[in-house]
């Protein structure tokens, strides 16, 4: 049984820079990230909150990504912590793009990055999630779970 996201997000970039909503063609949306979103954006389309939170998380000092899994690890990326338990990550950043700091406050609609190339990407996009943590592993306890519609 599939879990729901609880609160309800917002759509992470300008709904007019917006060319499609990929929830399936990723091959890396597989496991733990098969309820994984690329958007697909043009290069520095600005990223912004998918509603209020603490920031968790930021890397966005990598300059280097491509069509290959093996860069999946240079991806930049930013961590939002909701209310719910639930979290919102937004990867793919551009290098030294990120606007947030870890511990700010940000509300919903705020602008966090801009869209880059780093990691394992084949296009600009932005990959977003909600996940929320099954253990106390940060980077291996998690699971997405499902946000049907942005609103
Ligand atoms: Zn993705």
């Amino acid at each position: 049984m599939e879990r729901n996201a609880v609160n309800r997000y917002r759509l992470p970039v300008p709904k007019n820079l917006l060319e499609r909503v990929d929830k399936t063609s990723s091959p890396a949306h597989i496991g733990k990230l098969r309820n994984a979103i690329d958007l697909l954006v043009p290069e520095n389309t600005p990223v912004l909150a998918a509603a209020n939170g603490i920031v968790t998380y930021v890397k966005d000092d990598s300059n280097f990504g491509g069509p290959y899994p093996a860069y999946w690890n240079y991806t930049n990326f930013i961590v939002i912590m909701h209310a719910n338990g639930e979290y919102s990550r937004y990867d793919h950043l551009a290098h030294l793009s990120s606007r947030v700091k870890v511990h700010q406050d940000i509300a919903k609609g705020h602008v966090i990055a801009k869209v880059g190339m780093t990691g394992y990407t084949f296009r600009p996009h932005l990959h977003f999630q909600v996940f929320i943590y099954t253990g106390t592993n940060i980077w291996m306890d998690f699971d997405t779970v499902s946000v049907r519609d942005f609103g």
